[in-house]
């Protein structure tokens, strides 16, 4: 087991965004001391900055983070259930596909800037965890043993050489790339080649909700789509996800008429509700969007990434906040079972990016149903039979999304068993309602001889 006796000093953790403060408090609860350096100011005492994803959907993988390091009680109060997805179709007709076959299982839209303010604050209470905000990592020499961060109210350059080092930075993460610089691990981009642009929806009149409020929304248009998810405030925050180039494109919308038709032609029921259509697209700024991957997500003892840093994965999902809170629970339990810090994180890298490969190709295929399968019949048709099959075999036949969401199985066993559960699907959706009874005893055998239950995984 790893305990302080491994560490003489304080853990540097690069990057207070999502994961950051939850990996410093799983340490601190562990009794070490961590400095968390972060490039932005305080959250707390600044606004909001536009264009950032303002709501993003929890579930299970992140609750149960939140819950081992005693923070969901107090973020639960800001939560707002989702039960399933609203579909809106072109001519404003509306669908609600819930979630999981009771209805019961859903997942939390949860405000990006409220949570992070919330860990910030609860790991600081700790007296463990210190915040240096405005230090910006410019430098990891892993050589020299030495990491640089530029201090941006002052312009002063400061060198630590405490390690390890954990990069907590995201995407873009500057540990990546200097490891990556250096040979020590090699990474790459997988651009989406669609970008998104957030949009909001306020409340009525009344200040109420103008769409359901415990739902997610989504409008599919096959090659691009709109979703919303409510907020508190009884708000929408609203995400265009369009190609960056081609014939309907970001490219394309460059004038307010651009705009105007293009929603008038593919989203006619959402400009009434969205007042500053205009402002908010031309002004907020058009987000990229890909996958990242990198091999080893470690060097040696001397520095690991989690998250985003380590495996970025396009959104739709809803899994890459989930993932990354389900990175530190992995880490956190592998520091009961090695001995050094080399070990620990060589076990966390190898355990754990076999599971971040498979959701980033899980979450890829999503935006494929999200923007399209979701209007086609045959689609919904497996839907309904998926939900036959899981309300008769409820150990067995569990949906994708509901193993990805509502479940802890790792994400490389879901992707398996996903794939087996697409082949039984195809089989009863391809054959005729009137030999589905022949067939019926074939697909059972397939369900027990190749779905062993969950609680035995
Ligand atoms: C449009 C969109 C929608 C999304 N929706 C969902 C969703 O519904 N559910 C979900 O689970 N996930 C969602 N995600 C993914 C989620 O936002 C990320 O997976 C999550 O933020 C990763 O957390 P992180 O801590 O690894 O990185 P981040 O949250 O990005 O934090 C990195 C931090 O490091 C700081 N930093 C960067 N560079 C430096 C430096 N050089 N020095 C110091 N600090 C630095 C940054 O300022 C930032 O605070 C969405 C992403 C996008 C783009």
């Amino acid at each position: 087991m790893i305990t302080t006796n491994n560490c003489l000093d304080k853990i540097t953790v690069l990057g207070g965004g999502l994961s950051g403060p939850v990996l410093a408090l799983y340490l601190a609860r562990r009794g070490f001391s961590v400095d968390v350096f972060e490039k932005r100011p305080d959250l707390r005492n600044a606004s909001t900055p536009a264009g950032r994803s303002i709501n993003l959907a929890l579930s299970k993988r992140g609750i149960t983070a939140l819950e081992e390091v005693g923070v969901f009680d107090r973020i639960k109060p800001s939560l707002i259930p989702m039960y399933g997805r609203k579909i809106h179709d072109l001519n404003g007709d509306t669908r609600f596909l819930q979630y999981s076959s009771t209805g019961k299982d859903f997942i939390y839209s949860v405000s990006r800037s409220g949570l992070n303010k919330t860990l910030i604050t609860e790991a600081e209470n700790t007296d463990k965890v210190t915040f240096h905000f405005q230090h910006e990592c410019v430098g990891v020499d892993i050589t020299q043993g030495a990491v640089t961060f530029l201090k941006k109210e002052t312009g002063e350059k400061l060198k630590r050489t405490n390690f390890p080092v954990i990069g907590t930075d995201g995407a873009d993460s500057v540990v990546r790339k200097f490891l990556s610089e250096d040979g020590l691990v090699s990474d790459s981009l997988d651009p989406l080649n669609h970008a998104y642009k957030e949009l909001n929806i306020p409340p009525d009149e009344s200040g109420q909700f103008i769409l359901d409020s415990n739902a997610l929304h989504i409008w599919p248009r096959d090659e691009f789509m709109l979703i919303a998810l409510p907020n508190l405030d009884k708000s929408f925050t609203v995400t265009l996800f369009l190609p960056e180039k081609g014939k309907i494109s970001f490219e394309t919308i460059q004038s307010e008429n651009d705009l105007f038709n293009f929603f008038q032609n593919m989203f006619p029921d959402v400009i009434s509700i969205i007042p500053d259509l205009v402002t908010d697209f031309f002004k907020n700024p058009t987000g990229k969007l890909g996958t990242i991957q990198c091999s080893p997500w470690h060097t040696k003892d001397k520095a690991v990434l989690i998250g985003d840093a380590a495996h970025a994965i396009v959104p739709f999902f809803g899994q890459g906040m989930n993932a990354s809170f389900e990175d530190c629970t992995i880490f956190n339990r592998w520091m009961d079972s090695t001995e050094n810090w080399g070990e620990l994180f060589q076990k966390f890298s190898n355990d754990r990016k076999v599971d971040a490969d498979a959701i980033g190709e899980m979450a890829l295929e999503n935006y494929i149903e999200m923007r399209g399968s979701v209007n086609q019949n045959i689609f919904l048709q497996k839907k309904d039979l998926e939900r036959e099959l899981e309300l008769t075999y409820p150990d067995r036949f569990v949906s994708r999304y509901s193993m990805v969401s509502f479940h802890q199985i790792p994400y490389s066993i879901v992707k398996e068993r996903g794939i087996i559960q697409e082949k039984i699907l195809s089989t009863f959706s391809s054959n005729n309602p009137s030999i589905l009874e022949k067939i019926y005893k074939e697909i059972e055998e397939m369900i027990f001889n190749e779905l062993p239950p969950l609680d035995q995984l």
